[in-house]
């Protein structure tokens, strides 16, 4: 981790044709002289002012913190003779092996020690950060590539510009977010904007650090850290998506996976773990969005807006198995759905008022609940059977039989098509409509 960490300081000291030599260690920070200035002013706001961020790792500092190398201790990166015990604002993680043995990258050494230039270097990497906060949690991301110059690279010509900071962020993300997973899909997507689908698809080999932080006086707690490669597929997933529609999507469905209310943490869990199970295991956690799915459902009168197709893209890019018989059992869902409501209409919807609509959705959305609620597969065929009878149709349900195994999951496939049947007169033109 510490490696990529450095190659920002590296590629912020090419950029700016710095050497480590350049910047002075010694500072303090009420007046930092201009080049430190330089390296930490993405973490100052528009002002001038200090950030959320900028106070929470630099505020501490006074005129006697200074950098000592001492003779007899050795770089832990380049090991080089003459070095310091790394200290918090130098580097922003994992000093102390008591925190984090299991991640220490040398299990005999209690702290990473650094020569000046390491220190440097590390310093230098603040400049690219990326944050976010919500009171004292602090989400942020850092990206990482080949070399120091594809660093560079893209960020200059990819990463969103931090062009507005305030106290609680330097890149704001279309909703309130608490959690860096969050977080970084929405930093993702907006890399995406700046890729014209007409090209190829994006290939960069980019990599992100992300972490999230407690802060509590001058104690920061680092409650998560990870790195995440290969990025590009997840840059693709956004691209893929929003190539279906005119006006990006993404604000919409971002939007809709989360929780109403007054903001904390809570509100987020949902959202965060739905990214955090993609971008760590490059799958989609079903739970998670059975349980986003329903509680749109009861507490906003719609299905998640855009979720369908975004499911659909991540599996045709991830190349998920499972994406043919999504597409079949939410199908099938979908055409269940849609003839249950006509024949509750008894006539075509086009041709029912909004009234006689809402209460056949609600009687649909009753069915949908029983479904749910069936645990296993012959309770919930039993089920579908009878929701066929009723609705004078007849739907095929091998999918269902031929993989029983996996059945928890068809099971929330097909609850989607259905709901986004059961909804599909309460979305605007344009809106995500199952109709395949
Ligand atoms: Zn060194």
């Amino acid at each position: 981790m510490i490696e990529y960490w450095l190659q920002n300081g590296d590629a912020y000291l090419l950029e700016n044709n710095l050497k480590p030599e350049d910047i002075s260690l010694e500072f303090q920070i009420r007046d930092p002289p201009e080049q430190i200035r330089d390296i930490l002013e993405p973490l100052l706001q528009n002002n001038g002012k200090a950030t959320i961020f900028f106070n929470s790792y630099f505020k501490q500092l006074t005129r006697k913190t200074r950098f000592k190398e001492s003779k007899t201790k050795t770089c832990s990166i380049c090991g080089n003779k003459g070095a310091d015990k790394i200290k918090g604002w130098i580097f922003p993680f994992i000093i102390d092996k008591n925190k984090f043995p299991n991640l220490y990258p040398h299990g005999k050494i209690e702290s990473l020690n650094l020569c000046r230039n390491c220190a440097v270097r590390s310093f230098a990497a603040y400049h690219n950060v990326y944050f976010t906060a919500q009171r004292d949690y602090i989400s942020f991301v850092i990206f990482y590539s080949d070399t120091p110059k594809d660093l560079n690279e893209f960020l200059k010509t990819y990463a969103p510009k931090r062009v507005s900071r305030e106290y609680y962020y330097n890149w704001r993300a279309p909703d309130v977010v608490f959690f860096p997973h969050e977080y970084l899909a929405t930093v993702l997507n907006e890399i995406s904007e700046k890729i014209k689908i007409e090209a190829e698809l994006f290939e960069k080999r980019t990599g992100a650090l992300i972490f999230g932080v407690s802060v509590r006086g001058n104690k920061k707690i680092f409650e998560f850290a990870e790195v995440l490669s290969n990025l590009s597929e997840f840059i693709n997933i956004f691209l893929v998506f929003k190539n279906k529609y005119p006006r990006n999507p993404f604000y919409q469905l971002f939007r809709g996976l989360r929780k109403d209310g007054e903001v904390k943490p809570d509100l987020f869990i949902w959202r965060n773990l739905f990214f955090k199970k993609l971008f760590k295991y490059r799958d989609i956690d079903w739970n998670i969005v059975e349980n986003i799915l329903f509680y749109n459902i009861r507490e906003r009168n719609q299905t998640p807006p855009f979720l369908h197709p975004f499911l659909l893209s991540v599996m045709e890019v991830l190349r998920m198995g499972d994406k043919e018989l999504y597409e079949k059992a939410s199908t099938l869902g979908y055409r269940l759905g849609m003839e249950t409501l006509r024949k509750e209409l008894g006539k075509k919807i086009e041709e029912a008022s909004k009234d006689e609509i809402d209460r056949a959705r609600k009687k649909l959305v009753q069915r949908i609940y029983e479904l749910k609620r069936k645990r296993t597969l012959e309770e919930f065929l039993d089920s579908l059977n009878t929701l066929q009878l009723s609705a004078e149709s007849e739907i095929d349900d091998r999918p269902f039989r031929e993989n029983e195994k996996i059945f928890y999951k068809l099971k929330v496939f097909f609850l989607i098509g259905i709901s986004n049947a059961a909804f599909s007169k309460m979305k605007e033109k344009g809106g995500d409509r199952n109709e395949s």
